[in-house]
């Protein structure tokens, strides 16, 4: 029998009535293996006897005691127990037990009793104290079940207890006699997997710590295992039929055309993309990198593949000033190899929406680029092959399947510049290929932080001065539009203002999202031409604005921002050979989350690095925005830890499903029948819960 298999309701348990069952269920434990899977969250080794007065720093004792005294103190009649080790009589430590609340104890707790003690012990006053403890009284010759032992400790909720949980735990344990192993064989031997009957022992009542840890292991593995087969089963297990790496006569000619080589990343990415598109399935593939790190160059190119073979290709931007620039871009990359882009947002007008979308029909336009507008109802494609989404985290689920479902099962290439740790992507996008963008473009010089107290500020004014001496450009942001007289966070209006006094006669510009579309497009234009020296702003130029001649960038309050933030905002410079600088200014009594950000992107410019930090600071769902998924509760696995093995999970998945698909090796009919479990259980409507 499998762990799994146990579905009886945990309201079957002796003792476990409707109040219990409620608090179950809140926890999410419905059946009997919910109960199993159910992990403790934290161990009190009660193994070793620890003798008052011998705890380490923790303040653990473990120990039989006798009561000496028993009297109330203090002004709010508190009951003080004052205990000794019994079996130390020549090494007499007292210890007062403090019971707040807890004065009912004064009847149990008699001198001359004897009881065995856990408790957290601290000094005060000189004197040896406790009000973290737990007592039990035993007979002489039989030591209470909790002593000697490693004792699990559960997440509660409503009625249930520490006791009532192990209880019900052991319960169910002792109705198998034993579980079978979850992983084939092999993968049992090559990762020295504890058997699944030990584990899932082990970890409720472990014979030591170790021993729990190995239980865990074993546990997870399994659980990242049939995430990784769940993923690919579900997901595009066809794309497993090998395609082909055939570069087309235009891309060739584009890649040549262009006045730098590209990336062995780029290349990589490029290849993947092609071998994808050829395979017969459609494409499903993460393309991960840094800010310009030269992701959207490749998105270009894997569209002309698209085109070549007789496709249209739809471009989303998140933003309508981002797809603005996109198919500026595009128009002057692709326009002279005969490839026909159009644009399309809301904003674009009826009189011109008309003939662009008959012309879409007739298949005379190649690229369509713009925003989310791409997927209204009366946007239609002759024959749509290729979806390329940037930024794919800005959009829903939603809106991304509307866009495929305008294709016949198009090739879909996700980009972003946000990049997901390893973990995650193998999470979230299990049935998803990553490609992933490590190295920047060669002749770029990592960008410089430098984090500026209140104090510095002159300094940080005198050093971007020198910077448009020499022709450079520069960004100031703000995290304000408006002035606030009621707190001193610093905005873009009144420090657009101030900066015209600090570098009088230097062109410049003020824009924030308040602007119409077509004034912000101006500034940015006359700012990409060099027309205007630094741009003071609020973070509409976050993402995607690429002026190479830019070398500052200025994060004011830098305190304010998230992680995530500021990076993609440094990102806005260091985009050629130039050395480029940004600055984090930040204001007194910085928190330590903040301080922690702002070390981060000091100490580093990898965004995978930052991401991961990230990752640790805020938690998993956060980060990506999906907290409500679900698809972050392992019970088992952690998606910081695991790293490795989640990507050995992955990898034994994909080997096992390319030299076996039908599952037909005996080492495999363990796989074969949990899958076929677990598509039961995914039918069978969930447990109803009545109250
Ligand atoms: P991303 O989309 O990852 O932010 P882009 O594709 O916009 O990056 O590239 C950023 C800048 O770098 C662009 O100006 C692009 O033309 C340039 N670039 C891209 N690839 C290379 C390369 N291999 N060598 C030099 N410059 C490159
Ligand atoms: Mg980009």
């Amino acid at each position: 029998m499998f762990i799994r298999e146990l579905s009886e309701p945990v309201s079957n348990l002796t003792g476990v009535g409707k109040a219990a069952r409620l608090s179950y269920a809140a926890l999410g434990v419905m059946t009997f293996s919910d109960l199993l899977n159910f992990t403790p969250r934290a161990y009190e080794d009660r193994s070793k006897v620890i003798q008052i007065g011998k705890q380490d720093d923790s303040g653990l004792v473990n120990t039989f005691v006798v009561v000496k005294s028993s009297t109330f103190f203090g002004a709010k009649h508190i009951l003080k127990v004052v205990v000794t080790d019994i079996a130390a009589p020549d090494y007499e430590r007292n210890l007062s037990l403090l019971c707040f609340n807890r004065n009912f104890l004064k009847d149990v707790l008699k001198p001359g009793r004897k009881f065995y003690l856990y408790a957290t012990v601290g000094l005060n006053y000189g004197e040896l104290q406790s009000s973290q403890f737990e007592v039990i009284s035993f007979k002489d010759d039989e030591p209470p079940a909790e002593f000697g032992k490693i004792l699990p400790i559960y997440p509660l909720s409503g009625t249930l207890g520490q006791k009532s949980i192990r209880r019900d735990v052991k319960n169910v344990l002792s109705r198998v006699q034993r579980f079978e192993d979850e992983v084939p064989q092999s993968l049992m031997e090559r990762y020295k997997l504890m058997s699944f009957d030990s584990a899932i022992r082990q970890i409720h009542n472990p014979d030591s710590i170790e021993m729990s840890t190995m239980a865990r292991r074993t546990l997870a593995f399994g659980e990242l295992f049939y995430l990784q087969m769940a993923a690919r089963r579900n997901g595009v297990r066809a794309s497993y039929a090998k395609g082909e790496d055939k570069i087309s006569e235009v891309e060739k000619r584009f890649i040549d055309s262009l006045s730098f080589k590209l990336t062995p990343d780029q290349l990589k990415a490029l290849s993947e993309i092609r071998i994808d598109m050829s395979s017969g399935c459609p494409m499903n593939r993460l393309l991960q990198g840094d800010v310009g790190s030269g992701k959207t160059l490749v998105a270009w190119i894997a569209a002309l593949h698209a085109i070549d073979s007789g496709g249209q290709v739809a471009f989303m931007a998140p933003t309508e000033l981002l797809a603005r620039q996109h198919a500026e871009n595009a128009a002057k990359l692709l326009e002279p190899l005969g490839i026909r882009v159009s644009f399309l947002t809301g904003s674009v007008a009826p009189k011109q929406r008309a003939p662009l979308l008959e012309a879409l029909k007739n298949r005379e336009i190649d690229i369509l680029i713009g925003t989310h507008a791409l997927f209204s109802r009366n946007v239609e494609f002759g024959n749509l092959k290729f979806v390329i989404i940037d930024e794919q985290h800005r959009f829903g689920v939603q809106q991304r399947l509307a866009l495929m479902n305008k294709g016949q099962t198009p090739d879909v290439l996700l980009m972003t510049a946000t990049p997901i740790p390893r973990t995650l992507a193998l999470t979230m996008f299990g049935d998803m290929n990553v490609s992933t963008i490590n190295t920047m473009p060669p002749g770029r010089l990592p960008i410089i932080t430098h984090l500026v107290p209140e104090k510095r500020r002159d300094e940080m004014y005198k050093a971007i001065g020198v910077e448009f001496s020499r022709g450079h450009q520069a960004y100031f942001v703000y995290p304000r539009i408006d002035e606030n007289p009621d707190n001193a966070i610093r905005d873009v209006t009144t420090m657009f203002e101030y900066l015209k006094n600090v570098y009088p006669g230097i062109p410049s510009a003020l824009i924030h999202s308040r602007l119409d579309e077509e004034t912000k497009v101006g500034i940015l234009r006359d700012f990409s031409e060099g027309k205007i020296s630094y741009l003071v702003s609020t973070s509409v130029v976050e993402v995607g604005i690429d002026v190479a001649n830019a070398t500052c960038m200025v994060i004011d309050h830098s305190e304010l921002f998230g992680l995530a933030a500021l990076h993609q905002l440094r990102g806005r410079v260091g985009r050629s050979s130039l050395q480029s600088w940004c600055f984090l200014a930040f204001s007194d009594n910085l928190s330590d989350d903040a301080k922690l950000r702002l070390r981060t992107l000091k100490d580093t410019n990898d965004g995978f690095i930052i991401a991961q930090r990230d990752l640790d600071i805020r938690g998993a769902g956060e980060i990506t925005g999906m907290r409500q998924s679900g698809f972050f509760n392992l019970k088992y696995g952690n998606l910081t830890s695991d790293l490795t093995m989640m990507q050995e999970a992955r990898n034994c998945s994909d080997q096992i499903l390319e030299s076996d698909p039908g599952l037909i090796d005996a080492d495999h009919a363990v796989i074969k029948r949990i899958l076929a479990l677990d598509s039961d259980s995914d039918d069978s409507s969930s447990y109803q819960i009545s109250k």
